[in-house]
């Protein structure tokens, strides 16, 4: 056994597959001295006790990407180290027991399709035939993933630290870290019960234990632990030894051949955490006792599935505590808390599929300092401060957890732990029909039910029963004047004689303009891929307040303050998200009505777009943004939060006479896409260069100043673009967009779409996706294609426009 040295140039904790595979992985990349600390023994976690299932489909084409090279991976990794892996490929079949679901299943065929991936949809005779010992009475349709497969965890793992070895990873078992050094913000190295060691990069694969290791450096890592149990039958008459794995998501259940026998587990509603006072000592290569009453829900489905389960002896009842996070995804890259502090954990039960991937992305992040493509789904700067609350996050978790195998509807929203973050109008909305949404913690209205309507969102695949009354809000918007409550923006302060100079570095846009000006820029990585979408409004000469999405908080911040230049040691970054409360007031009467509010001049030329004024409202002092996200003429207020109730009762008071409505995110959403304004994280992202995202106009290329991501827009302005960002439409209203549908240039597949939605002034559904093509992608090459969209499995001709649909101009926004 290898002893722990006392400096190595990376150290990884845990020996589960993360861990091993983050090993293999950083080694194979070149580094050198690389360390694995595990507790106990390797695979000793969750690892052993995993059922093996090896699926790749996600709602996220990199996320499927990661999953995707797993499999590839899996399939060479025995001939590569020698060890056996049990790796099969005998693909993944998925059940649709009714209409909706089947729905539900072609929409994934069609992400899949859009992806890169082989998915077929079968007819209940088809996959019967696949797999002959089920009962298919119920069956009304299926998708097959032929590339899928199955493993045995422990030696997958054993391979990956084999090829670990091999490649110079010293592995040190029965060694637990029990501190993390820092200073100033950085990891400087590790304590472990035998001694300590230098070093400057730890990666944290604890399994469930990564929530404990991130608390000894400061580091949020939100999961929790939950009991997963499965059978393990013996063998059963009739099962080949290729029998693909088997989803069965209306019964919440999922099977897998194992020795001619099935494994059988589930998904069930009512989830039993697990360690809620602490992962208890010592507790390695071990199992949870039986709970066959908790279980029973389980063997019914499945006896109703596989009939021949009813005679068949049952080996074993495992039930083994797994790391589930709040969203069912796992957590990924360098912690905002600490430089040099990595976390691979928290994967949902699907570790196992998720290795490969996961530790090759984790050691690309590691080598390049930042994220090799857009990962945002599992990204670890996606949670807030609620995270840091364990009673928050096991709520939520567990409520994810039951949410496994259930319907995964477009815009479902979360039922747990609500209400958290509330804006001070959240009662007056609700008692005026608000029907909300969460994000980031934060009750944001989504749409409003008039009287006679319930303010609850009622699921389908279809069109959903909001869809009129946010078709109404909309309309207001364009044509009168419409409130939205965006409180929940976040919003910082940097501060500081050096801030402007800091600013200038990290945003694409040039900020240095006079107090009073309002910017909106994207800040980018040195790939040129836009990290931030933001607007920043100059309060003073050493004063920039920054507002960005909801989501982005945490990820946002940590971008500013990490790339904050070491020159510009005089400047301070605030989150000030909690000060300031948001109205926008956006349509063609806002100047009218705003002016009967207040005695600031509205006029165009004193209060230009752009810019922003300090004005009073209902006597409090207003920071007025002159921008939008709809398209109309409109401000940002921000409002101090002890004043926010008075001034909206004065601003709906003054807009009774202009036919003001309350307005929510969903009419914001469509009011955009008309526009073509761009969300980030969907239509732009780290991937996307501001030229390929259509916002070349907003980079400050030709006033020569150096910033973050020049060179490599300069580098990509002397090429073809290979991607670029277009909108479709689609006429058709009884066709539902929803975004990740296969856009087809000339019946080849060129992309998907990343937004999309219905336009309620254009009357036609809209999408954005880029088209992509190796040998560039121009007007002339895009306008002259003729295009067709996959929708749930089935093509749409629909149209490409290089514009805004609505309003191209921005007179009427301008004036
Ligand atoms: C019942 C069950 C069935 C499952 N089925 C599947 C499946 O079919 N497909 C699939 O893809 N996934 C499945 N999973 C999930 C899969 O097992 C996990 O996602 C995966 O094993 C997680 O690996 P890990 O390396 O993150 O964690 P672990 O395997 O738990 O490894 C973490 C390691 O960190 C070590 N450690 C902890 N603290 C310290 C310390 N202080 N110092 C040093 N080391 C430390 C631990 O000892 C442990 O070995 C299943 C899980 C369960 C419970």
């Amino acid at each position: 056994m290898s002893t722990a040295p006392s400096a190595a140039q990376v150290v990884i904790i845990g020996g589960g597959i993360i861990g091993c595979s983050t090993a293999y992985h950083l080694a194979r990349a070149g580094f050198k001295d690389i360390v694995l600390l595990e507790r106990a023994k390797l695979t000793s976690g969750s690892t052993w006790h995993a059922a093996g299932l090896v699926g790749q489909l996600r709602t996220s084409a990199n996320v499927t990407q990661l999953l995707k090279y797993s499999v590839e991976l899996y399939e060479k990794l025995e001939q590569e180290t020698g060890q056996a892996t049990g790796w099969k490929r005998n693909g993944g079949l998925r059940l649709a027991c009714n209409q909706e679901r089947l729905t539900e299943i072609k929409r994934q065929a069609t992400t899949a399709h859009s992806f890169g991936l082989e998915m077929h949809l079968l007819s209940a005779v088809e996959a019967k035939a696949l797999w002959p010992i089920m009962d298919s009475s119920d069956v009304v349709g299926a998708a097959f993933l032929p590339t899928d497969g199955q493993a045995n965890p422990s030696d997958i793992a054993q391979a990956l630290a084999k090829g670990a070895r091999m490649h110079g990873v010293k592995i040190v078992e029965d060694c637990p870290v029990i501190g993390i050094q820092l200073n100033n913000g950085r990891v400087t190295g590790v304590a472990t019960s035998h001694g300590a060691i230098q070093t400057e990069i730890v990666v944290n694969c604890a399994g469930q234990w990564a929530r404990q290791i991130g608390r000894f450096a400061g580091v949020n890592v939100p999961l929790v632990s939950v009991q997963h149990q499965y059978i393990v039958t013996e063998t059963i008459a009739g099962i080949p030894r290729n029998l693909p794995t088997l989803r069965d998501p209306d019964r919440l259940i999922y099977f897998k051949e194992e020795v001619g026998g099935l494994v059988m587990g589930g998904y069930e509603p009512d989830p039993i955490p697990w360690a809620e006072q602490g992962i208890p000592e010592g507790f390695e290569f071990q199992l949870l006792g039986e709970n066959w009453d908790h279980f029973e829900q389980h063997m019914t489905q499945a006896l109703a599935r596989v009939p021949a389960l009813e005679s068949a002896g049952i080996k074993q009842l495992i039930n083994g505590p797994e790391s589930f996070t709040p969203d069912g995804n796992f957590i990924l890259g360098e912690a905002p808390e600490v430089s040099g502090f990595y976390v691979g954990a928290g994967f949902n039960a699907f570790g196992i599929a998720s290795a490969g991937g996961a530790g090759r992305a984790l050691a690309e992040w590691i080598a390049a300092g930042e994220p090799p493509m857009d990962l945002w789904p599992v990204d670890i700067r996606r949670f807030g401060r609620h995270h840091r609350s364990e009673d928050w996050v096991r709520t939520r978790t567990l409520e994810a957890y039951g949410k496994h195998y259930t319907m995964a509807w477009p815009f479902e929203e979360y039922r747990s732990a609500r209400p958290l973050r509330v804006s001070p109008l959240y009662q007056r909305l609700k008692d005026q029909g608000a029907c909300f949404g969460e994000k980031l913690g934060w009750e944001r209205p989504n749409w409003f039910a008039p009287p006679g309507v319930e303010a609850k969102d009622a699921y389908t695949y279809g069109r959903q029963n909001w869809f009129a009354c946010v078709g109404a809000e909309h309309q207001a918007c364009r044509e009168r004047v419409a409130l939205f409550d965006q409180t929940s923006f976040a919003k910082f302060l940097l501060i500081g004689r050096d801030a402007e100079r800091a600013l200038q570095w990290i945003c694409a846009n040039d900020v240095g303009k006079p107090p009073g000006s309002l910017t909106y820029t994207q800040m980018l990585n040195a790939r040129g891929g836009i990290e931030c979408d933001l607007t920043v409004a100059r309060l003073s000469q050493n004063e920039f307040y920054i507002v960005t999405g909801t989501g982005f908080a945490s990820h946002d911040f940590a971008w500013i303050r990490r790339n904050i230049p070491p020159d510009c040691g005089d400047t301070t970054l605030v989150d000030v998200t909690s000060a300031y409360c948001v109205l926008a007031l956006m349509g063609p009467r806002a100047r009218d009505m705003l002016a009967s509010a207040t005695h600031a001049d509205l006029t165009n030329a004193a209060f230009p777009f752009g810019t922003w004024r300090e004005i009073d409202l209902a006597g409090a002092p207003v920071r007025a943004l002159r921008v939008t996200y709809v398209g109309e003429l409109g401000w940002e207020l921000h409002i101090p939060v002890e004043c926010a109730l008075a001034i909206y009762e004065r601003l709906m008071e003054a807009g009774r006479q202009h036919g003001i409505v309350n307005a929510g995110y969903r009419a914001i959403e469509s009011l955009r896409l008309e526009k073509g304004y761009r969300a980030w994280g969907a239509d732009i992202g780290p991937d996307y260069t501001p030229f390929e995202a259509g916002l070349g106009w907003a980079v400050k290329l030709a006033k020569g100043l150096p910033f973050l991501g020049r060179d490599a827009l300069l580098a990509q302005r002397s090429q073809p673009l290979r991607k670029r960002l277009a909108c479709f439409t689609v006429d058709d209203p009884g066709v539902v967009l929803l975004g990740r549908e296969t856009i087809y240039r000339n019946g080849e597949r060129v992309g998907w779409l990343s937004s999309a939605g219905w336009g309620y002034t254009v009357g036609k559904n809209i999408g954005f996706g880029y088209v992509r093509n190796a040998d560039g992608v121009d007007d002339a090459m895009l306008a002259s294609g003729s295009y067709e969209l996959e929708v749930a499995t089935e093509r749409v001709s629909c149209r490409l426009h290089l514009g805004a649909l609505h309003d191209p101009r921005m007179e009427r926004v301008k004036a």
